[in-house]
């Protein structure tokens, strides 16, 4: 088949935008991926596990990374945003607007300047739950593979301690902010999602009480590279869990919040169950629930996952959720919609599962038109949105999605007839 080849612009570095670059340049074509963090690997890449096979997700983020290093047809651009798209399909305009990162290609991943550097930060790979110095790896198997400066924290010059600490000059602490223009025959939209705030759910009081987390951070506990090396420890003391409470659809299927299903994460409740039991086989585990929503295939997860000894099922919509003021435990209430009873029950620890929101809802984008909750629904002919900024998905959807969109794409070279 003779296909026409072409330049095109992927935005959002995840697991949607990375299968759609790839793709597109496996098929001959120059590709531009843009991705606002230093690191690839969007949301997916701070999971311990991937549902339904309970593998790593680095097992396939690691696939696309070597398929990106060998292809010269693939351009990555972290730290970096779209300012502006004009144009018609097969010869649009692309304005990036591309942050510094103050550290160079020369850097060899030795650490020594985090030793040096005196300021500490919140990390947002692990949502808060550790800490990094200003200078950091944005994680151990970040893609590219250097460190970045946070200039929101660093005081740059007058600190100056990772220069004098770095033997290969990698550190500019001058380096500005640039813009490119880049040509493109189509743009791909992939900018994914963000955890609903929690702190909205006012009766469920998260942000009071330290062993109330959502299910993102749950990710991290699980993650041998996360805070607490895979060990699921309460933050109030560490102490290993032994009753574990999953409150679902937490923010979702509320008119009050988010008025639609997130789609993923009963799913993922049900996976962090595993994580629970893996961790301490004695653990109860009590998941409240409106209804248990598995998508597709997922059904067999859910018959396998309810084997699990003193795994118990609640249906009825959490109300509140308070703290023991001297235990830290937390009490959970709702109310047992199949036996009518009104339920309280204390915890070790609780696992809001926070439901989908689009990254870019309530902000203003020239990435395409967002409906009332901030999906993308359709853009300009030739800009093309997939992922969880298009609709909550899975992984597996969210690749079938990117596939569909490179053909799309791909048709606009040299414009429409
Ligand atoms: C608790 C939880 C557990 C989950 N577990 C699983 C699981 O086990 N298996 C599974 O299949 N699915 C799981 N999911 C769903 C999975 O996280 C999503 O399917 C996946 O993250 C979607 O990928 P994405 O690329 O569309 O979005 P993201 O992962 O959000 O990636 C979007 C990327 O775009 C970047 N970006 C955002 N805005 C801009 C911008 N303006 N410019 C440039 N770049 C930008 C972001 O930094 C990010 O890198 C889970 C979801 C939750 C909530
Ligand atoms: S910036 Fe310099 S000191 Fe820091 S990790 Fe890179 S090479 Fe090492
Ligand atoms: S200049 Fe910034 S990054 Fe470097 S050591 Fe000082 S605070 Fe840390």
């Amino acid at each position: 088949m003779n296909i026409k080849k072409g330049e095109f612009v992927v935005v959002g570095g995840g697991i949607s935008g990375i299968a759609a670059a790839v793709e597109i340049a496996e098929f001959g074509n120059k590709v531009t991926l843009i991705e606002k963090e230093a690191s690839l690997g969007g949301r997916v890449s701070k999971m311990s596990l991937y549902f339904p096979k309970l593998c790593p997700p680095y097992c396939g983020l690691e696939i696309y990374f070597k398929r990106i290093r060998s292809n010269p047809n693939i351009q990555i651009m972290t730290l970096s945003e779209v300012a502006n798209i004009s144009g018609t399909p097969g010869n649009f305009t692309v304005t990036v607007r591309q942050s510094p990162r103050y550290v160079n290609a020369k850097c060899t991943g030795c650490n020594d300047c985090v030793s040096a550097c005196p300021v500490e930060r919140p990390s947002d790979f692990d949502y808060s739950l550790s800490k990094t110095k200003a200078v950091y790896l944005p994680h151990e198997l970040s893609f590219p593979y250097r460190y970045v400066i946070d200039d929101k924290t660093c005081p740059g010059a007058e600190c100056g301690k990772c220069i004098l600490a770095c033997k290969y000059d990698a550190i500019d602490l001058g380096m500005k902010a640039e813009s490119v223009e880049l040509k493109a025959d189509a743009v791909i939209v992939a900018t994914g999602w963000k955890p609903y705030d929690a702190q909205k759910l006012t009766n469920l009081n998260y942000g009071k009480m330290s062993n109330l987390i959502t299910n993102v951070m749950m990710e991290r506990l699980a993650a041998p590279n996360g805070p607490t090396k895979g060990e699921i420890l309460r933050p109030s003391d560490n102490k290993k869990v032994e009753r574990v409470a999953f409150v679902q659809c937490a923010g979702s299927r509320d008119e009050n919040h988010l008025p639609y299903c997130s789609a993923v994460c009963c799913t993922a409740s049900l996976k962090q169950v595993s994580y629970v039991k893996e961790f301490n086989k004695e653990a109860q585990v009590s998941v409240f629930y409106i209804d248990l929503r598995v998508m597709g295939r997922n059904e067999d997860f859910l018959t396998k996952i309810k084997q699990h000894d003193g795994l118990k099922f609640v249906k009825g919509k959490v109300a509140r959720i308070t703290e023991d003021p001297d235990t830290k435990d937390v009490w959970v209430e709702a109310e047992d919609i199949l036996s009518g009873a009104k339920h309280r029950e204390r915890f070790d620890m609780a696992v809001l599962a926070t439901g989908i929101e689009p990254s870019l809802s309530g902000e203003k984008t020239c990435l395409g038109e967002q409906d009332k909750y901030g999906f993308f629904g359709s853009g300009k002919d030739g800009i093309f949105h997939i992922g969880c900024c298009h609709t909550p998905s899975d992984v597996s959807a969210c690749v079938k999605l990117a596939n569909g969109a490179v053909l799309k794409a791909m048709q606009c070279v040299g414009g429409r007839a």
